[in-house]
């Protein structure tokens, strides 16, 4: 896994053209059952893949956190929402609260999260590659693709999956 974790970039960047292109045509010809075909796609890639073994997202990049997110983790450590908030947020460019730091600071030795049950939306929905109208959220995917190791494989796999169809 950390083998294919540190390849991750320069795998994405190997196919960073190939995949503009086929966003931009899964975008104009959207097959009908897209979003069936993610969710078997997610689900067999996430069974077989050890999150534990790779929490890449979590050392890498931040998740946002919303007005709920920070009132329920606020809430967890008894803390006032402004002192979460300067302790471990900043406001970013695009208007987001996000991690001041990475690996996330909740990030435990063993790759654990330390607020599991209360973390933020978009850790819980984190690589999204399961998300209805999945073809709407390429920009987002296309990073995730130099990070995650099952969204790269995911990508690869729908590829495939549209090629078979076309020559149906
Ligand atoms: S809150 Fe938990 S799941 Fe989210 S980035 Fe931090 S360690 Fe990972
Ligand atoms: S979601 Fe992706 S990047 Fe995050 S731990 Fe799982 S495989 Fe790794």
């Amino acid at each position: 896994m950390e083998e294919f974790i540190n390849e991750l970039p320069k795998l994405a960047k190997e196919v960073e053209k190939e995949n503009q292109k086929f966003f931009y045509k899964l975008k104009k010809r959207t097959p009908k059952n897209l979003d069936y075909i993610m969710q078997e796609l997610h689900e067999d890639e996430f069974s077989k893949t050890d999150c534990l073994a790779c929490a890449n997202c979590c050392k890498t990049t931040s998740p946002i956190f919303t007005n709920a997110d920070i009132a329920r983790i606020s809430k967890h450590f008894r803390m006032k929402e402004h002192q979460f908030i300067s302790q471990f947020l900043y406001f970013d460019e695009d208007n987001h609260y996000v991690l001041q730091s990475a690996p996330c600071h909740f990030l435990g030795a063993d790759n654990e999260c330390m607020i599991y049950d209360v973390r933020p939306k978009a850790c819980r929905e984190y690589p999204h590659t399961n998300r209805k109208k999945f073809h709407k959220i390429s920009e987002i995917t296309m990073n995730n693709i130099s990070i995650c190791p099952a969204t790269y494989n995911i990508v690869e796999k729908l590829k495939t999956v549209i090629a078979s169809k076309a020559k149906r």
